[in-house]
């Protein structure tokens, strides 16, 4: 049996020297929450993503909690998202007391489905929050024009996906609002933290109210402005969603890596694909050409018809072998909770055979060759293939 000596996870942060300064810095500062380290950061995810606003939040969950508020949603309005994502990405539509529709996934893609998108409309529409599963952008161009045929609001879920194009635009400047996270296992990190970038003024104004109780400052909204400087307005029901200084320094600093971060998974990921493309029951994951993934999940599919091995005997196994793989993800729907407001299984059958067939394999920029070289050879050993020559 191949084996590793470690335990390789499915992915890490990479922080060095320069980002632990970074945060030391704040520390001996005057501020280490509201200050400038938190606008800085906005500042410089807006201009890596080429959008007119950034506003930072506690984590990603919380952005979009914001996006759905800055969004109107309320009871009654529908909001249609994949069922192939993290919880949050629907989530975030019940904290508002929204209703979550899911539509199912392209098979091919493994992002949602435009076709299905349209099926799911009703007169209580309001938003959409597609998510750029594993960092391959959304057909935004597709999902833009049923948006516009119904008026919907586009809120996208790019927590996989910063530094990731579209047709050469960055991702965070093509939905209305967009939401990154920066949780460690993403491409850059602030520990827990996440941002919503906007070209709309009047959402900017919404979110920065929302991720801090509802309350204004600004003498041109106050609705009493005959008092003085200690004067405050709470005309919001909002909720403290702030960032600190000290997540935000270790933001800025990461920040500068994402490019070098993000070319190194594009080398990990074509070791990963000449490894496994062309072998008879692995699927490899698709690249659009007209964009650019930014690669936060390597997503190998075993097709259980020619594979002999269940997912789960897989999975046991690379586990076995100091591999650490991971499943991503469960289907929403499929969730106790979500199966409690009545989604059922057979619902989205895309979804879920994808489901039944995917492990994630390791994928993060400090892997090594080496390490890139010991997953590949425990899935042919595992699958009890030959490594093909010089592999
Ligand atoms: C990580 C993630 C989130 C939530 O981000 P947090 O910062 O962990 O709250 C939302 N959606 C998707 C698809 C994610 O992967």
């Amino acid at each position: 049996m191949v084996n590793r000596d470690t335990f390789l996870p499915y992915g890490q942060q990479w922080l060095e020297e320069d980002d632990i300064q970074a945060v030391i810095d704040v520390l001996r500062s005057d501020y280490i929450t509201t200050g400038p380290a938190v606008k800085q950061f906005e500042e410089d995810v807006a201009s890596y993503v080429d959008a007119e606003y950034a506003v930072a939040f506690s984590n990603g969950t919380a952005a979009l909690h914001a996006a759905c508020f800055a969004a109107d949603i309320y009871e009654g309005d529908e909001v249609i998202t994949s069922p192939m994502t993290f919880v949050a990405s629907s989530n975030c539509v019940l904290y508002q007391g929204g209703t979550p529709v899911f539509a199912d996934i392209n098979p091919q893609t493994y992002n949602i489905d435009p076709i299905e998108v349209r099926k799911k409309i009703t007169k209580d529409t309001k938003a959409i929050i597609p998510v750029d599963f594993t960092g391959q952008p959304i057909d935004i161009e597709t999902i833009r024009t049923i948006a516009e045929d119904y008026n919907l609001i586009i809120i996208e879920d790019a927590a996989h996906a910063i530094g990731a194009t579209y047709k050469n635009e960055k991702v965070g400047s093509l939905s209305d609002m967009t939401m990154f996270s920066f949780h460690p296992v993403k491409h850059v990190t602030t520990g827990e933290g996440g941002v919503i970038t906007t070209d709309n003024p009047t959402y900017y104004k919404k979110l920065l109210h929302f991720r801090s109780h509802g309350i204004t400052r600004d003498k041109n909204d106050l609705e009493n402005n005959s008092q003085g400087d200690w004067y405050y307005e709470m005309q919001e029901l909002g909720y403290n969603y702030r960032m600190t200084d000290i997540q935000a320094a270790l933001g800025s600093s990461q920040l500068k890596k994402l490019d070098a971060f993000i070319g190194r998974r594009r080398e990990i990921v074509k070791q990963y694909k000449e490894a496994f493309e062309g072998v008879e029951g692995l699927q490899t994951p698709y690249q659009a050409e007209n964009s650019h993934s930014s690669w936060h999940l390597y997503v190998l599919r075993f097709n259980q018809e020619i594979v002999s091995l269940s997912r789960k005997e897989i999975f046991e196994q690379l586990k076995k072998r100091n591999i650490g793989v991971n499943v991503h993800y469960i289907p929403v729907h499929l969730q106790p909770y979500y199966q409690q407001l009545g989604w059922e299984k057979g619902m989205f059958p895309v979804a879920e055979q994808l489901y039944e067939e995917i492990i994630t394999l390791p994928l993060f920029p400090k892997m090594s060759d080496e390490d890139v070289k010991d997953v590949i050879n425990a899935v042919f050993d595992v699958l009890g293939l030959e490594m093909r020559d010089g592999r």
